[in-house]
C-alpha cells in the first residue's frame, strides 16, 4: 500500500472503522473513514488492535506518585546512569552563555546544526561520558517542581559573575540546592573582565555557608569565562568528579517513569512534553499516564530533534501523543497496555474533579459561615 485510509485498515484488521476512529480520537486525532493514515498511526493502530501487548503487566498499585516514591530496585538491577545537572544563578551572570559553550564544544558541528528548538534539557558528551543538563526557564519552574516532590537534578552548578558578586538569585540557587540536598559546584564566571574579583565571590559565598575547598570547606570553586571558554573543561571535570562520588544508578530494564520538564500545546502536533526518563526505558509506542492525561508515545525525539525509539535513564526526550498538556514537575509512568493507562488516567481525572468539587463546597460553606 502506498497510502492507507482508516476504512481500508479497518478492513485489513477485520475491525469496525468506528473503533479506529475512536482510538485515534483518544490519541488526540480527528479522523473519518477516508482519512489517510500516517505510518506512525498505522503502527499504533496495529499494536492496539492486532498485536499482543509487548510487555507483561507488572504494575498493580494505582497511585502513580506513590509508586514512583516507593519502587525500590534491587541492587543487582542497577546500572550507572548519566548525571543530571542544573545550571542556576543570578540573571545575566552567564547561565545561557555557559550552556551554549558547553554544547558547542561537546557536540559535533553537524549535530549542533540540528539544535534549533528549546526543549528544556540537553545531553552532551563530556570526556566520552554523557551528561544531562536541565535548562529550566527560571527558578520558578524549579521551585514548583520541587514543591510537587519532583527530584530531578543530581548536581547544581551556581554561576556567579566575578565582576558583580552574590545577588538575590544566587542566594535562591543556594537555597534550592540545599533544600534538594544536592552538591553544589560554583562557577566564578566572567574572569576575562577587568573588574573580576574571585576572592570577593568566595567570601560572599562562604557567608552563605558555601565554603570553598581551599579554605577548608567542601565546595569546589572553578574560575571560568563562559564567553571565551577558559576554565570550562576544568569545571566539567570537577562536575564529573562530584557525580562519581554519588554513584548514580538506575534500573533500565523495567516500565519507565520520570518527570515532565516542560510541556506546551503545539498548534500542529497537539500536546508536546519534554520528559526526563529516570527509571526504566521509555519506548516509542509505550502507553503512559501523566497526571490525569495519558496517551501513547506517538513520536519521541532527542534534544537534537532526531527521532529515537528508546530512551534510557537520565535521557531527556520530547514526546507527542498525550491527550492533554501536563504540568512541569508531573510524574509520568509507562503502563503495559493502552487500556490500563486509560483506566488509570480516568480514575485520576475523576479523583481530581471530586477534589475540586469538595474544595468548592467547602469554600461555599465557609462563605456561608461568614455571612451568618
Ligand atoms: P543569564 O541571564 O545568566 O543566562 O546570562 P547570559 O548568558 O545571557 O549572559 C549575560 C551577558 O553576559 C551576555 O551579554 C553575555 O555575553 C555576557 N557574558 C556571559 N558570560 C560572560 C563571560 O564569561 N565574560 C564576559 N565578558 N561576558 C559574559
Ligand atoms: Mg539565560
Amino acid at each position: 500500500h502506498d497510502t492507507l485510509t482508516v476504512g481500508q485498515l479497518a478492513e485489513l484488521l477485520k475491525r469496525n472503522s468506528s473503533d479506529i476512529i475512536k482510538f485515534l480520537f483518544m490519541m488526540g486525532n480527528m479522523s473519518t473513514i477516508n482519512t489517510v493514515l500516517s505510518d506512525d498511526d498505522i503502527e499504533l493502530i496495529c499494536m492496539e488492535f492486532h498485536c499482543e501487548p509487548h510487555k507483561e503487566i507488572i504494575i498493580e498499585e494505582d497511585d502513580i506518585e506513590e509508586q514512583l516514591g516507593h519502587i525500590e530496585d534491587k541492587e543487582e538491577n542497577l546500572v550507572p546512569r548519566p548525571p543530571v545537572v542544573t545550571i542556576m544563578g543570578h540573571v545575566d551572570h552567564g547561565k545561557t552563555t555557559l550552556l551554549d559553550t558547553i554544547r558547542k564544544t561537546n557536540v559535533t558541528g553537524e549535530e549542533f546544526g540540528g539544535i534549533t528548538q528549546h526543549i528544556g534539557a540537553y545531553q552532551v558528551n563530556v570526556n566520552g561520558r554523557k551528561v544531562t543538563f536541565l535548562d529550566t526557564p527560571g527558578h520558578e519552574a524549579f521551585t514548583s517542581m520541587r514543591a510537587r516532590g519532583a527530584q530531578v537534578t543530581d548536581i547544581v552548578i551556581i554561576v556567579v559573575a566575578a565582576d558583580d558578586g552574590v545577588m538575590p538569585q544566587t542566594k535562591e540557587a543556594v537555597d534550592h540546592a540545599k533544600a534538594a540536598g544536592v552538591p553544589i559546584v560554583v562557577a566564578v564566571n566572567k574572569m576575562d573582565k577587568p573588574g573580576a574579583n574571585p576572592d570577593r565571590i568566595m567570601s560572599e559565598m562562604a557567608e552563605l555557608g558555601i565554603m570553598p575547598e581551599e579554605w577548608g570547606g567542601d565546595t569546589i570553586f572553578t574560575k571560568i569565562s563562559a564567553k571565551t571558554g577558559e576554565g570550562v573543561p576544568e569545571l566539567l571535570e570537577t562536575m564529573l568528579l562530584v557525580a562519581d562520588m554519588q554513584e548514580l544508578k538506575a534500573n533500565p530494564n523495567c516500565l519507565s517513569s520520570g518527570t515532565v520538564i516542560e510541556a506546551k500545546l503545539d498548534k500542529g502536533r497537539g500536546p508536546v512534553a519534554t520528559l526526563l526518563v529516570q527509571r526504566g526505558t521509555l519506548h516509542a509506542g509505550d502507553s503512559i499516564v501523566v497526571g490525569s492525561s495519558f496517551g501513547r508515545v506517538r513520536k519521541m525525539t532527542n534534544d537534537r530533534m532526531q527521532e529515537i525509539k528508546h530512551a534510557e535513564p537520565s535521557c531527556p526526550v520530547e514526546i507527542i501523543g498525550l491527550n492533554d498538556v501536563p504540568r512541569a514537575g508531573d510524574v509520568f509512568m509507562a503502563y503495559a497496555n493502552y487500556k490500563k493507562a486509560q483506566e488509570i488516567a480516568n480514575q485520576r481525572l475523576e479523583k481530581q474533579i471530586e477534589k475540586e468539587r469538595n474544595q468548592t463546597s467547602a469554600m461555599s460553606l465557609e462563605d456561608l459561615a461568614k455571612k451568618v
